[in-house]
């Protein structure tokens, strides 16, 4: 079996890097030259898994088809790579102790002391090479989370050291770090990297290739400086420089030869031609066309553009497709109400109302959806928003007054969103919600039918709550449409209402499967009504 070659990525200076861009960017060229790759991200905190995460202390929670809660770095390993990950893909501190303390308790290391090395060092190390095992990639990148030098690291970067000794030929370190530029001496300062290649070599661990990300252009005086400090070749030394969007960066790291370099480092004889063709298309029409529209998205925590990351790239990558200009206009849901709502919306082509859980800006929300369905606005409502717009009908257009979702109102009288049966019994917040790939039946002569153009469609949940099948004949009856059925649990997984231009909710999330070169047909859609 053709082994695979790895790839570590680690960070230094400062966290927020864009370690998850830079490696995306590179399995995105090795991706296009025809190697098969994949990316997994090492994450250094004691949760199991993201899941529990607020958004504020860590940005969105993406989910996989499999049903796993991952760290948004995935979302973009997707986007980029434009491939499907799974629970292999984003492995955690919290994940590794857990697996480790379980076999000391099942006896299978039975007399031995438990320690980080070797016995966590091993479980990170296997759980790196369980990608390799099928065979399937010719490239494993390996993102380590945080910043070199914090105390939580250290056993992946003690991994790393291991895996590379026992690897020589197969692995290559890029390690990403910050330049800062001082004004007051026009200069860009190349200590803090070196300090920070000093804390890599104190484990042990030679980077190969030193990215460097940087407000303005690097000159060669600099880079010899880092390339001798640092013990790397001058060719190894690579600049970073902010881009405008996030979609450049493979390119620009194309143009500094970062994949060659790498390859190199691998020992590739030689290397295949690249195909990035469409790639290169899409970010030439990204904001190029004169006509601006504005995309309203509803959500709590607006002020953190991380929560709705997925979201945000899918309207991106709807826009690249289309050549439309957008832009975003977020729309904090606790702080609408009715004396703003005409204000805050009416300056909005098309809204998103988002996902969410609690219930913090609910009231919010359902005025935002009652103006947007009476004023015949373009709307997407993602799960949370999709129970806001079941709601909201239930409330105004069929007259169930004070209707709610029994997340927010345990006894409304109308609980035309409720828990599913089998989760009555699930007390615990971890792992419990309905999460990843369903199928999900389109009935023909709808928007849905028309905007997938096929009868079954896949799509992510990642959610608690569902629409009430006893309420199902009122809705119908009033005008809502259920035009996405999943035939197996008898859910409701798409609304639409009739008399309106555009106005589709979904219980599922289809920001979480939007690619770059292959945006998702609903945002397409959406992004297409605004122009009507
Ligand atoms: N809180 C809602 C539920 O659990 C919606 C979740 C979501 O928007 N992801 O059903």
């Amino acid at each position: 079996m053709p082994k695979s070659k790895y790839i570590f990525v680690t960070g230094g200076v400062t966290s927020s890097l864009g370690k998850g861009i830079i490696a995306s960017s590179l399995g995105n060229l090795f991706q296009s030259r025809g190697y098969k790759t994949t990316i997994i991200k090492l994450d250094p905190y004691l949760n199991v898994d993201p899941g529990t995460l607020n958004p504020y202390e860590h940005g969105e929670c993406y989910v996989t088809d499999d049903g796993s809660e991952t760290d948004l770095d995935l979302g973009h390993y997707e986007r980029f790579l434009n491939i499907s990950t799974s629970h292999l893909n984003n492995v955690t501190s919290g994940a590794i102790y857990q697996s480790v303390i379980e076999k000391e308790r099942n006896g299978d290391f039975l007399g031995k002391t438990i320690q980080v090395i070797p016995h966590i060092t091993d479980e990170i190390k296997s759980r790196i090479s369980s990608l390799e095992k099928n065979g399937k990639f010719k490239i494993i990148i390996v993102e380590i989370g945080g910043t070199v030098g914090d105390i939580e690291s250290l056993p992946y970067i003690e991994a790393l050291r291991q895996f590379k000794f026992e690897r020589k030929k197969d692995v290559s370190v890029i390690h990403l770090t910050l330049l800062p530029y001082l004004s007051s001496s026009g200069e860009l300062k190349t200590k803090p990297t070196q300090h920070s290649v000093k804390t890599m070599l104190q484990s042990g661990v030679q980077p190969d290739i030193i990215v460097c990300r940087s407000k303005i252009s690097i000159d060669k005086k600099v880079k010899d400086k880092i390339a001798l400090f640092c013990n790397v070749n001058k060719e190894s030394v690579i600049e970073a420089l902010d881009a405008d969007t996030i979609y450049k960066v493979p390119l620009m790291m194309l143009e500094q030869k970062l994949d060659l370099v790498v390859a190199n480092k691998l020992g590739f004889k030689k290397i295949n031609n690249i195909d990035n063709g469409l790639w290169i298309k899409r970010v030439k029409r990204l904001n190029s066309s004169k006509k601006t529209f504005n995309v309203g998205i509803i959500g709590k925590y607006v002020e953190l553009k991380d929560s709705y990351i997925s979201i945000h790239e899918s309207l991106v990558h709807a826009s690249a497709f289309l050549g439309f200009q957008l832009n975003i206009r977020w729309i904090q849901s606790d702080k609408l109400n009715s004396q703003n709502v005409k204000r805050k919306i009416d300056n909005c082509d098309g809204v998103v109302v988002a996902p969410g859980f609690g219930s913090r800006g609910i009231d919010g929300k359902l005025i935002g959806v009652e103006h947007i369905r009476k004023n015949k606005i373009p709307f997407m409502g993602i799960c949370l928003g999709m129970q806001v717009a079941v709601i909201e009908f239930a409330r105004n257009v069929c007259k169930l007054k004070n209707a709610h979702s029994t997340e927010i109102d345990s006894k409304t009288k109308f609980p035309v969103i409720d828990i599913m049966a089998n989760q009555h019994a699930v007390t615990k917040m971890g792992g419990t919600m309905r999460l990843g790939g369903y199928s999900c039946k389109l009935k023909l002569k709808t928007k849905a039918y028309e905007i997938y153009k096929k009868e079954i469609i896949f799509e992510r949940h990642r959610h608690r709550y569902e629409l009430n099948n006893d309420f199902r004949k009122i809705l119908s009856e009033n005008g809502m449409v259920f035009s996405g059925i999943n035939d197996d649990l008898d859910l409701v997984e798409m609304i639409e209402i009739k008399n309106h231009p555009w106005f589709i909710g979904v219980q599922f999330h289809p920001e979480y499967k939007s690619k770059f070169v292959e945006p998702h047909p609903l945002f397409i859609s959406f992004v297409e009504s605004l122009n009507k």
